[in-house]
């Protein structure tokens, strides 16, 4: 369930698993940069502690604030895209969503519909190495 304290304009993200499950997250930010978990890493590990590390993803919705509509959302950043490719499938849906938030509504002016195969067309496949 989302919480929002109030509402916080930050990144939200929403992913479906292939069980159907919906989990959420949302992006905390710190001083120190190395500190801060981007949304999409948030909902990732919900999805993982509650289904388990086998869970894949179907889709999720990178859910950004803006002030007005952008030419273009926010994908999101390579360690994300790495974690929705590695748990997920080519095919997975990366839907970025534009958000204002007005006194009493939320308003969406843009979605914008890709697969992690076209966000990360090379993904890093680690190698095993033998050691002599
Ligand atoms: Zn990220």
């Amino acid at each position: 369930m989302l919480v929002t304290n109030g509402g916080i304009d930050t990144l939200y993200a929403f992913l479906i698993s292939e069980l159907g499950q919906i989990h959420d997250g949302a992006c905390l930010e710190s001083d120190i940069g190395v500190a801060a978990i981007c949304g999409e890493r948030h909902a990732i590990a919900n999805m993982v502690l509650e289904e388990s590390y086998k869970a894949k993803i179907k889709s999720i919705v990178v859910a950004t604030p803006v002030p007005e509509v952008q030419a273009q959302g926010s994908t999101p950043c390579g360690n994300c895209r790495h974690l929705i490719w590695e748990r997920g499938r080519p095919g997975t849906t990366v839907l970025i969503l534009q958000y204002i938030r007005q006194k009493n509504r939320w308003v969406f002016p843009r979605l914008e519909k890709y697969t992690i195969k076209k966000l990360y067309p090379n993904a890093y496949v680690p190698v095993e190495w033998e050691l002599d």
